[in-house]
């Protein structure tokens, strides 16, 4: 069996049947992905719109129930094309940029599936709504964007403290009455699922190590 197949059989074993794996094949060639593919595995993760463009355009048009999800930083300019790529985007993280998922929404006639992504800790270096803010964010992007917000997602410091993040995330999401929950990646999905979370972000288990 190829290595990327059974590291994925590994992770599975552990995740089970009812959460969904997100295979993170971002800075991976599609040649190194596509086994995976073959096998029958349908969600994956880029954090880049260009090279996700590049790299799953053809595949995606041939395999309709491929899912691809934007799971980094997404600039204001490549918004219009995240929308018309990706069926999920996790990085939801302000208002300036939700409002312009909204509008190439209308544009492109399309409808995605969103995460709102929080900054657990408020760290200056990450991006995210800040707990204090999300209540107010959520009903505006529900209300009057009209974006269909299905969970929360966030990265969280990495402290040692994971366990309570994911605590505090599986709590925000319950009080929003949300039925997704993105968070968990290689070295914590163990942790995430304990908490709930229903799609985990995995890509070095899987892929082997980034270069
Ligand atoms: C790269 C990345 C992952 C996967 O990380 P691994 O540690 O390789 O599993 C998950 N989530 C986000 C947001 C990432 O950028």
């Amino acid at each position: 069996m190829n290595y990327v197949v059974s590291n994925f059989e590994k992770v599975k074993k552990i995740i089970g049947n009812n959460v969904n794996i997100i295979a993170v094949s971002k800075s991976f060639k599609y040649d190194h992905i596509k086994p995976l593919v073959e096998y029958g595995h349908r969600h994956f993760g880029e954090n880049k719109v260009q090279e996700a463009q590049h790299k799953w355009f053809d595949i995606k048009n041939e395999l309709i129930d491929l899912k691809l999800h934007m799971i980094g930083k997404l600039q204001s300019n490549k918004a219009k094309q995240a929308v018309d790529l990706f069926d999920y985007i996790h990085s939801v993280d302000s208002p300036k940029l939700a409002a312009l998922l909204s509008k190439y929404e209308l544009t492109l006639k399309k409808k995605r599936k969103y995460f709102i992504q929080i900054n657990l800790g408020s760290e200056k270096q990450k991006s995210g709504i800040l707990i204090d803010e999300l209540e107010n964010f959520f009903d505006h992007c529900i209300k009057v964007l009209n974006l269909e917000i299905i969970g929360l997602m966030a990265i969280p410091p990495n402290d040692g403290n994971e366990a309570k993040y994911f605590r505090i995330l599986m709590n925000l999401n319950r009080s929003l009455g949300l039925q997704e929950l993105s968070m968990g990646m290689s070295g914590d999905f163990k942790e995430a699922i304990k908490y709930n979370a229903t799609f985990v972000r995995i890509g070095s288990a899987i892929f082997g190590k980034r270069i």
